[in-house]
Order: structure tokens, then C-alpha cells, then sequence
């Protein structure tokens, strides 16, 4: 089946009991068992199983490709159970342009759970190739990367990671089943934010895994869900149910605009750069157009002349655009990075992150040119 017929109907069906077309929010943290002691429906406690949850898990890993999918209440909380499959004693070896909070896991969590970290740049296969050598357990790549938008060769990565009997995991929260399949091209788990363009309307936090294949990895998934319990509400599984139904259309509704953003930004004279792979000047353009497919994603960044001080001013005249973090929403963002990441940041301080929403791609650049002082 094709993605837009998944993205509607995998994971759904009628309620049996009521023949509610949309599935009921059951809110139940426990379930009923049998005479026999069995539990017929094979649900027992809230934390280990949830009909939403389940649902949405199927559609998941029906849109990315994969066995099974294992949601969990962040994107964080999904990443950090990635990470847990590295330890103890393991290493990981991470795409340094990679997001915040991942790196922060990586600085911050794991080396006390006895897991050694490489931050390594993951567009440099010779440079990923020696720091896989003394037995990495995991890759760890984000492609394209937050926040310049770097993308990797999934399918070289693959082959790299498999032939040192590393697993390849990909965040692939910026461009979603819809633009990227990870798992097709050699990846044996691919994690989402589902708070970004899964979920789509900026009200739903969550994060989820799906594995390739059933087995040892996808069982530790499973046990880090259930047993360490960060597990997502079933209200919030329900919208995220919802929203993928629309995923398809509004990813590449997002990607034209972004794309229209970008181009209007590359020919500004009051821009310095413009990071956006669907750009012919970007250095992974040709990579992407093989490797993505449908667009180039939501996300622009861009770099104005003048420093961090004309970028704030820069994002303080947008009338349309709203000031805050995150993207994949309906809703245009824009974000001075740098200041959002803190003091270890690597990201140039004149860069603005713009998220890219579904309004009109002529109103988004009227407010960029207005607020660029065009
Ligand atoms: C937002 C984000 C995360 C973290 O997800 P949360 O849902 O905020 O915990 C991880 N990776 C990427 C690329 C993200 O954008």
C-alpha cells in the first residue's frame, strides 16, 4: 500500500464493541482477566500495554517500514532507550551536528551507565569508518542534521556500521517517513520526536522507535518501555493517531515552503547563508535527492550578517513567524538557535532556525523581507 493510504489506515479500524469509526480513548489503566486467569485481549496493565498506544505503534511502523514500533513519552525518552541498547561497556558514536538534548544524553547520562561516546562528523565517512573502530555498539546519525541541515549517506553509514557489527539508528525526526525511509536503506532502527511533524499542531509531546526487524533489539526496546516506564498517555497516542493521517500532506506542503522560503533567502542581500538542502548550492544537495524523496523538509536555517545581535533583531520584527523552539507544527517558527542551546553550542551565533508551517509561502516571505529590513 502506498504511504497516504497508511498514514489513514494502518493502525485503525472500527471500535468492535461500539462501531465508533475513530477508536475510543481508553483511559483504563487495567484490564479485566478471564475465568482462566488469562487476559483474552492480551492487555493487563497501563504501563504495559494500552490500546492507543498499540494502534498507534502499528501505524508507525507500517509508515517507516519496520517490525514493530515502541512509543515512549519524548523524544528524549526514545533516544535514551536507543542508547540503552549500547550499554554497559558499549560505545556510541554520534553525528556531532546532532540535536541538543541528544547530546547532552550523550555528555551528560550515559558515561555513568559505562558507555564511552564519539562525537564524529557523519557526512565524513573515512572520519565515522576510524571512529568505529574498537567495537562501537551503535551509530547514531541525524540527517539532515539540527541545525545546519548536514545530510549523511544513510545507505554508506549502513554498510560502515554493519561490517563492524555496530547498529545504525537514525533520528529521523527532521523529515519524517514521509520525505526518508532509514530502515530501507540499511537502518536497523529509525526514532522520531513525535512531537514535531508526527504529531504536527505543537500539543502533543511524545517520541517513538521502530525497529527492522523482531528480536533482541527490539525486545530491550520493549522492556525499556514497559519496565522503565516512560511511556506516552493514551489521549496523547490518540492525537498522534490523528495527526499522522494528514502527515503525508502536510509534510510536503511544508517541504514546498520551506523550499520557497530558502530561495527567497538565498537571493537576499541582507543574508549571509542559507542552509537548506533542497538548494542546488548546498553541499548535500545531490546526496539528498537520492536519498530523500517528495522534498527536503521544513527547516530552513539561515545566517544574517551582523552577529547574534542583528539575528535577535531580525527574528524580534517577524509578524507572522512566532518566536519559539521546536518545529513540524501548521504554525511558522522561528528560533535564534545559539541561545536555545546553550553555553556548548557549536552553532553560529548569526543563525536563525526558521520552521516552516502550512501558511502561505508568499505571506512567510513577505514577513522575512519586512523583517530582514528588505
Ligand atoms: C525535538 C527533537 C528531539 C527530542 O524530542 P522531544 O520530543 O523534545 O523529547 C530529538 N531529536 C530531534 C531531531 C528533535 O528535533
Amino acid at each position: 500500500m502506498k504511504l497516504e493510504t497508511l498514514a489513514i489506515h494502518a493502525g485503525r479500524r472500527p471500535d468492535p464493541s461500539t462501531g465508533a469509526v475513530r477508536e475510543p480513548i481508553h483511559l483504563s489503566t487495567t484490564f479485566e482477566r478471564g475465568p482462566d486467569g488469562a487476559y483474552p485481549q492480551g492487555f493487563f496493565y497501563g504501563r504495559s500495554g494500552n490500546p492507543n498506544r498499540a494502534s498507534l505503534e502499528q501505524a508507525v511502523a507500517a509508515l517507516e517500514g519496520g517490525a514493530e514500533a515502541v512509543a515512549y513519552g519524548s523524544g528524549a525518552a526514545a533516544t535514551l532507550a536507543v542508547f540503552s541498547l549500547a550499554a554497559a561497556g558499549g560505545r556510541i558514536v554520534c553525528s556531532a551536528d546532532c540535536y541538543h538534548g541528544t547530546a547532552r544524553q550523550l555528555r551528560e547520562i550515559l558515561p555513568g551507565w559505562g558507555t564511552s561516546v564519539a562525537f564524529v562528523d557523519t557526512t565524513d565517512l573515512a572520519a565515522v569508518e576510524r571512529a568505529l573502530e574498537p567495537g562501537a555498539a551503535l551509530l547514531w546519525v541525524e540527517t539532515p542534521s539540527n541545525p545546519l541541515l548536514r545530510v549523511s549517506d544513510l545507505a554508506a553509514l549502513a554498510v560502515l556500521a554493519r561490517a563492524r557489527g555496530a547498529l545504525l539508528g537514525c533520528d529521523n525526526t527532521f523529515a519524517s517517513p514521509v520525505l526518508q525511509q532509514p530502515l530501507a536503506l540499511g537502518a536497523d532502527v529509525v526514532m522520531h520526536s513525535t512531537t514535531k511533524f508526527l504529531g504536527g499542531h505543537s500539543d502533543v509531546l511524545g517520541g517513538i522507535v521502530v525497529a527492522r526487524e523482531t528480536g533482541p533489539v527490539l525486545a530491550r526496546l520493549r522492556q525499556f518501555q514497559g519496565v522503565g516506564g516512560g511511556v506516552p498517555s493514551p489521549f496523547d497516542c490518540w492525537l498522534l493517531l490523528r495527526s499522522l493521517a494528514t502527515l503525508p500532506l502536510r509534510v510536503r506542503a511544508q517541504s514546498a515552503g520551506a523550499l520557497a522560503v530558502a530561495r527567497f533567502l538565498a537571493t537576499h542581500p541582507r543574508v549571509e547563508r542559507v542552509h537548506y538542502p533542497g538548494l542546488a548550492s548546498h553541499p548535500g544537495h545531490g546526496l539528498a535527492s537520492r536519498q530523500m524523496q517528495d522534498g527536503f523538509g521544513a527547516v530552513v536555517s539561515v545566517q544574517v550578517p551582523g552577529g547574534a545581535a542583528e539575528a535577535l533583531a531580525v527574528a524580534a520584527r517577524v509578524q507572522l513567524f512566532t518566536r519559539a523552539t521546536s518545529l513540524g507544527g501548521v504554525e511558522s517558527l522561528i528560533e535564534h538557535r545559539a541561545s536555545m542551546e546553550g553555553p556548548l553550542t557549536q552553532t553560529p551565533p548569526n543563525l536563525l532556525r526558521l520552521a516552516v508551517g502550512l501558511e502561505h509561502p508568499d505571506d512567510l516571505v513577505a514577513d522575512l523581507d519586512r523583517a530582514l529590513g528588505g
